[in-house]
């Protein structure tokens, strides 16, 4: 193998392999520099325990753009979605709630509850799909870059003129949304707590924040904007977890000529006179293209593989406090049977086992359990939300058996995990065990995810799930900070392709696609001057 690149890419995650894609397919020679024996980063499928298998990390799909999935033919290469009846299960201390399964029905579910939260829903849906098609418009196009001249002045006008065209009522939509707490914006569309948490759960998922926190709105909209099959707003699972969308990705790639290698962790970025020459793997072997782009988050980019030195001091200061930390806790178990819950007995497969099933009984429980974060590191009640793929998937588990993802919010990643992950793990099955007692006894192992083990694993600084929060101040052009929000490093050469860029995490291919489009414009502006000096 030569160790001359035209691009390198550090991180072989769906954006790395996303952004390699897009540069291999315009004619350039690509590797990809992947830390772990697997490609995909929080996208991947692995076997925890014999015979059960499971979407180790990330474990749903809505937020892929279907662009990316035409562009990279990944249906050709094996992926396949399945939707799901209802989207989510909301077992409560003596009812339920489903969501989901068609607006008729979540509004005859809602009518349980409030006739009036009934009708509201309609123009709830209706308004926020509007204000999520915006975030579908910018998804794949790159943010005005602050302080950039002309073409960012252009940029930013294109952009800002389909939200002068919005409707007032949109405008006002989208105000609330990126400045309210999610209490705040849901108290302003319903009246009864039970549908208020089932909107509200969005809003803490990957944030450690509660539902009353200034800014959490947005984060429940940015688990709207997706779309499976061409469904918009729904979710729906991977066959073969999420792993079998990396590997499609990882074929894509290697048909357009990408090299990746895998347990090959980058140590440095090289630079020399302000320029990105390659890169130091943690072996010693140096590598050397003219394009490197970091799939890894900026926390991590920043802090660790870019010598402080190549960065002057502002850039520094604001990398040093960039905000990281989603608080989430995951593990996968192995279960002998289904869970029968209290509130709606049965053991044998019905629909609410193959739905999203979140214990977040009510606001004040989100609340108290951030409350609690922070008071005492986690909640003696916490937010879970289950997942059973093997219900709609029967290549995870044996037969008779099942695998479940649980998702858990509000952990603040700064406790001593290695000292407290056991006892965290236990209590987080008793929760589930409150509302389905067969819970407990069906474990038949467990693989615990902390804050830390996420950060150990997948390289994600503080566990956060998405690269670094997805507040106001670290969104959009400011992400990851304000004069970078367009794909391009502080040094000539480096770019940022991962989801701790525009538009932020999720499985998405966006930041991939984006950058790519970044660095074959910068190249072409160069070829084109380079034709024009000879
Ligand atoms: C627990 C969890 C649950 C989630 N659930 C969902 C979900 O259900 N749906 C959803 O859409 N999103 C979900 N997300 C978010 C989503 O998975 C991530 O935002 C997304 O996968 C990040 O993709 P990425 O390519 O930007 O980065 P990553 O996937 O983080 O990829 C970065 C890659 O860089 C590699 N790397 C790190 N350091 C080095 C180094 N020094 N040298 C070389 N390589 C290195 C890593 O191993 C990794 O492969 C979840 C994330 C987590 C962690």
């Amino acid at each position: 193998m030569t160790n001359r690149y035209d691009a390198i890419i550090i991180g072989g995650g769906h954006n790395g392999l996303t952004c390699a894609f897009y540069l291999a397919r315009a004619g350039m020679k690509v590797r990809v520099l992947e830390r772990r024996h697997i490609v995909g980063g929080a996208a991947v499928t692995e076997e925890f325990h014999p015979g059960f298998r499971n979407s180790t990390a990330s474990y749903t799909v809505s937020l892929l753009r279907p662009k990316v999935i035409a562009d990279m033919k990944l249906h050709d290469h094996g992926y396949r979605v399945i939707e799901r009846t209802i989207s989510n299960f909301f077992p409560f201390p003596d009812t339920y709630l489903k969501l989901g399964g068609g607006a008729g029905r979540t509004e005859a579910e809602f009518a349980r509850f409030s006739k009036k939260d009934a009708e509201a829903y309609p123009k709830y849906d209706a308004a926020l799909e509007k204000v999520a098609n915006v975030l579908r418009d910018i998804a794949l196009q790159t943010p005005p870059n602050v302080g950039g001249g002309l073409s960012a002045l252009r940029n930013a006008a294109m952009q800002g003129w389909p939200l002068a065209k919005m409707d007032l009522a949109t405008q006002r939509d989208l105000l609330d949304i990126f400045t309210k707490s999610a209490r705040d914006f849901l108290d302003g569309w319903f009246e009864d707590d039970h549908v208020k948490s089932a909107f509200a759960f969005d809003a803490v998922v990957g944030n450690y924040a509660g539902v009353s926190t200034p800014g959490s709105a947005y984060v429940l909209l940015h688990h709207v904007f997706g779309e499976v099959n061409g469904k918009l707003g729904a979710w729906g699972h991977s066959v073969g977890g999420m792993g079998a969308i990396t590997q499609a990705m990882a074929k894509a790639c290697a048909s357009v000529g990408v090299e990746i290698s895998l347990e090959a962790p980058v140590a440095k970025v090289l630079v020399n006179n302000g320029k990105a020459q390659g890169v130091k793997l943690e072996g010693g072997e140096e590598l050397y293209a003219p394009i490197i782009a970091a799939n890894v988050g900026p926390a991590l980019l920043y802090r660790q593989l870019v010598d402080s030195s190549d960065l002057d001091e502002d850039f520094n200061r604001r990398m040093k406090t960039y905000k990281t930390g989603s608080g989430t806790f995951r593990m996968n178990v192995a279960l002998s049977e289904l869970p029968d819950f209290t509130v709606l007995p049965g053991k044998e497969q019905a629909e609410h086992h193959t739905a999203g099933i979140i214990i977040a009984p009510g606001m004040g429980y989100m609340d108290q359990a951030f409350i609690d974060a922070q008071q005492k590191g986690w909640s003696k009640k916490p937010i879970v939300e289950i997942k059973i793929p093997s219900t709609v998937d029967d290549s995870l588990a044996p037969p008779g058996q099942h695998v479940a993802s649980l998702f858990c919010q509000q952990f603040d990643p700064k406790v001593d995990w290695d000292k407290h992950r056991e006892k965290v793990a236990d209590l987080i099955i008793d929760t589930v065990n409150d509302h389905a007692p067969n819970f407990k006894a069906s474990v038949i192992a467990r693989q615990i995810h902390s804050p830390l083990d996420l950060e150990r694993k997948f390289g994600l600084i503080g566990g956060d799930i998405f690269h670094g929060t997805m507040g106001l101040d670290q969104l959009w052009a400011a992400r990851p900070v304000l004069g970078h929000g367009d794909y391009r490093a502080p040094i000539k050469g480096l770019y940022m392709c991962g989801s701790g860029t525009h538009p932020g995490g999720g499985v998405t291919g966006a930041p991939g696609h984006n950058a790519a489009h970044e660095i074959l414009r910068d190249r072409s502006i160069l070829w084109k001057a380079l034709h024009r000096k000879r």
